[in-house]
């Protein structure tokens, strides 16, 4: 009987981590037999833990947070993308027992805006919000839409700033604090920020939006998140949150993993209904 083949998402905390529903889900439309777990590993534990997983047969893994930076470090290989993020969320075991590291958050993003909502980047303002790793991993995906210009705003000014001077070649963009944001309202509006993961709204100038803006949260839950309802509150029609981030990330993940791509629609459909059940 052949091994079964081992996957898993590390993080701390990671119990409440849909991606096992994903996988799972996503391997039975292909008939895949495989295990995916959950690892909580501190951030002092991170590689030894990763080392251990690898040497035990674990075949993949996914990275979240607080990890996404620290797995850079594990890699022998890298993709384009995953450096320019400058984090990796997926670390795939090669053959000669080293691990490759790659992000999918990124393409995750775009694919879900653009795919999913048939939101427009090409030619559109658009503002970014926040400078941490969800920011970062997003900027590149994004400027390679071509928007008229892409703003990036965080709650610390000058680390949107940086950021913003560090990705200046790659097109039209700049970095500032929120009460910057002055020149009227966006197109698109992306919150990279974990502030409503804490439930907290951000301190946003009112003009940042209209009834057309469309609002993107990569933060998501069974009900609105803060963000969303500032959004709504503005008179935006299309204010949504980001599971189908997660899902499109995750299918990247598969893909690099199994050579096969999964039909997200059926999995994000899955994955609402149990969150809405579970809250
Ligand atoms: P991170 O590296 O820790 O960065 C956090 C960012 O949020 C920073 O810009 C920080 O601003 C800002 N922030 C935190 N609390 C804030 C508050 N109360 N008010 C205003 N700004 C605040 O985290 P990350 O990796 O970028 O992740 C950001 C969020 O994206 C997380 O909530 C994560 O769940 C979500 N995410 C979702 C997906 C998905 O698949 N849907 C994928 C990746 C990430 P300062 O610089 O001022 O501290």
């Amino acid at each position: 009987m052949s091994e079964l083949h081992s996957y898993a998402v590390i993080g701390h905390p990671v119990k409440h981590s849909r991606s096992p529903f994903i996988h799972e889900r996503f391997a039975r439309q292909f008939d895949l037999n495989f295990s995916y777990g959950r690892i909580d590993a501190a951030p002092e534990a991170f590689t030894g833990t990763v080392h251990r997983f690898f040497s035990q047969g674990g075949r993949g893994l996914n990275v979240t947070l607080p990890h996404k930076q620290s797995g850079l470090g594990l890699v022998s290989q890298l993709t384009p993308r995953a450096q320019r993020a400058g984090a990796i969320n997926t670390l795939s075991l090669l053959e000669d027992g080293s691990l490759a590291g790659d992000n999918t958050d990124g393409i995750g993003l775009v694919r879900d805006l653009v795919d999913n909502f048939g939101a427009t980047v090409a030619g559109r303002r658009v503002l970014l919000l926040g400078a941490g790793g969800a920011a970062r991993g997003a900027l590149e995906p994004l400027l390679a839409l071509q928007p008229s210009t892409l703003t990036l705003a965080n709650r610390s000014a000058d680390r949107a700033r940086a950021l913003a001077a560090e990705f200046a070649a790659s097109g039209e963009l700049h970095g500032c604090g929120f009460a910057e944001l002055q020149g009227g309202a966006y197109d698109l509006v992306i919150n990279a920020t974990a502030a409503s993961l804490g439930n907290e709204a951000l301190p946003l100038p009112a003009s940042c939006v209209d009834a057309q803006s469309f609002c993107y949260d990569m933060v998501y839950g069974a009900t609105d998140t803060p963000f969303v309802h500032w959004a709504q509150q503005r008179g935006c029609t299309r204010a949504v949150m980001g599971l189908g981030m997660l899902v499109e990330q995750a299918a990247e993940s598969f893909f690099i993993w199994h050579g096969l791509r999964p039909d997200t629609a059926p999995v994000l459909a899955a994955l609402k209904v149990e969150l809405s059940l579970q809250d």
